[in-house]
């Protein structure tokens, strides 16, 4: 086939970045196709179905204050349901409530508890994370994202935090959603999650993260997504995939980075990875719908949360889903030591508990320690443009904006 204009624009990658790219084209009256190596739509964002509960790819949350999504979806319809606001910390003194008062009154008598115990650090922790609160609501997050580029745990100890308090509560809180317990990401990415996380609340939609996915896929004719092609080479207005080349008015990569590195003949980065087990428990260990962190640095799961207790449609009735969320670790004996650690929390009642999966993500975000910059070029060739949660920020809220902003400059072009 020859390339022209009246070609289709054909998007590599069924992922958010690749759906959204491809909902703002078709929107917009252009013709998209979308090729897709694997067997279904959401890249890193599916949930699988596995004896009635609902595994997501790897422990996620949504930040309601992502601001794609009241751009990109009917909010509704995702039927979010939310944690509550801030976490339980397991120390080897027990467990400590350290919520957010502002959002849940009924926090503060357990979070006063917390501060004055000393258990996860001292009360001046606490004022300085009120006060590091107040300086994010008052800033935007294009200014978040131009802030110093140095490394979280830098900027946490030169605003004066101890030891204890990152250790106990921001590494695996905020390295738990970065993939990243070192605290190496750049503080622009932690100023800017944190602020979402003070802002909004972290949710899941009732049914499971993909239908984020979904609810995206639902804005293209499916006759337009084309499933388990992978796309082997791409050139200027076209694509090779195994039966032959499709050709394009402009291609648009929207695959992981490394894949789009390949493609591109770059070099690959080394991505943030993540491993997660899921547990079928008979009873939860916490009725809360708090995470519960690792306060300890115990073991290989820096978070668990019970996911049944945010929606009960994660898991069948009088059943519990347990996620125990493990990020960067890779080793194949991750269920052994996640449930060696667990007992020593919560005793012998993990014994009671069925593993019914273990998640090893090689990619599970881009790595974003500095220099980080988002915002990267979209076109990278003539008629080929580049897009994903690595161009952007690594989240979501990243993978979204990166492919609406890439539609926005296929469309600029055509002006
Ligand atoms: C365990 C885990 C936890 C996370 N936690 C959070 C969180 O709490 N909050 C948050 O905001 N973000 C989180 N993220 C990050 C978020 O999921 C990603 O940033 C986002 O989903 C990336 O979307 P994407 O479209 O850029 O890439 P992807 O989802 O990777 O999509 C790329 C697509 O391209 C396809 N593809 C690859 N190669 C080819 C090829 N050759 N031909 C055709 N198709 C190809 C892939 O199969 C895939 O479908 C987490 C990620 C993981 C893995």
């Amino acid at each position: 086939m020859r390339s022209s204009s009246d070609h289709p624009v054909v998007i590599v990658g069924a992922g958010l970045a690749g759906l959204s790219c491809a909902a703002t084209l078709h929107g917009a009256g252009l013709p998209v196709v979308v090729i897709e190596s694997s067997d279904g739509i959401g890249g890193r964002v599916r949930t699988d179905e596995v004896d009635g509960f609902l595994l997501d790819r790897g422990f996620q949350v949504l930040l309601t204050a992502y601001p794609e999504l009241e751009r990109q979806f009917n909010i509704d319809a995702l039927e979010l349901e939310a944690f509550d606001p801030g976490a339980l910390i397991h120390t080897e003194r027990g467990e400590f409530e350290l919520g957010d008062p502002l959002k849940q009154p009924s926090s503060l008598t357990p979070t006063l508890r917390t501060a004055l115990s000393q258990a996860v650090g001292s009360p001046g922790d606490f004022v300085r994370l009120l006060t590091l609160r107040y300086r994010l609501a008052r800033t935007g997050v294009p200014t978040l994202l131009r802030g110093p580029d140095v490394a979280t745990i830098d900027a946490l100890v030169s605003l004066g935090f101890s030891s204890t308090f990152i250790n106990r509560f921001f590494r695996p809180l905020v390295g738990g959603i970065q993939l990243d317990l070192g605290l190496n990401t750049s503080a622009r990415m932690f100023d800017t999650i944190l602020k979402m996380l003070f802002s909004g609340s972290a949710a899941v939609p009732r049914h499971g993260m993909q239908t984020i996915s979904q609810q995206l896929a639902q804005q293209i004719p499916e006759h337009l997504i084309h499933l388990q092609v992978p796309v082997r080479s791409v050139s200027s207005q076209a694509v090779r995939v195994d039966s032959g080349e499709i050709s394009a008015s402009s291609v648009v990569i929207a695959t992981d980075g490394n894949t789009a590195a390949d493609l591109l003949d770059q070099p690959r980065t080394t991505p943030r990875s993540a491993g997660c087990v899921w547990f079928d428990a008979p009873e939860p260990p916490t009725k809360r719908r708090l995470i519960v962190l690792d306060g300890e640095r115990s073991g290989p799961v820096a978070n668990v949360a019970v996911m049944s207790n945010v929606s009960s449609r994660y898991a069948p009735p009088g059943r519990h889903l347990i996620a125990a969320a493990a990020p960067g670790y890779g080793k194949a004996d991750l269920e052994q030591q996640a449930r060696a650690q667990l007992t020593s929390w919560w005793g012998k009642a993990i014994d009671g508990w069925t593993t019914l999966r273990v998640d090893h993500i090689a990619y599970g975000q881009p790595d974003q320690s500095p220099a980080f910059s988002p915002k990267r070029t979209v076109e990278v060739k003539e008629h080929v443009f580049v897009c994903g949660d690595h161009r952007d920020t690594g989240s979501i809220q990243g993978a979204l904006y990166s492919g609406r902003r890439c539609a926005n400059a296929i469309l600029n072009a055509r002006k």
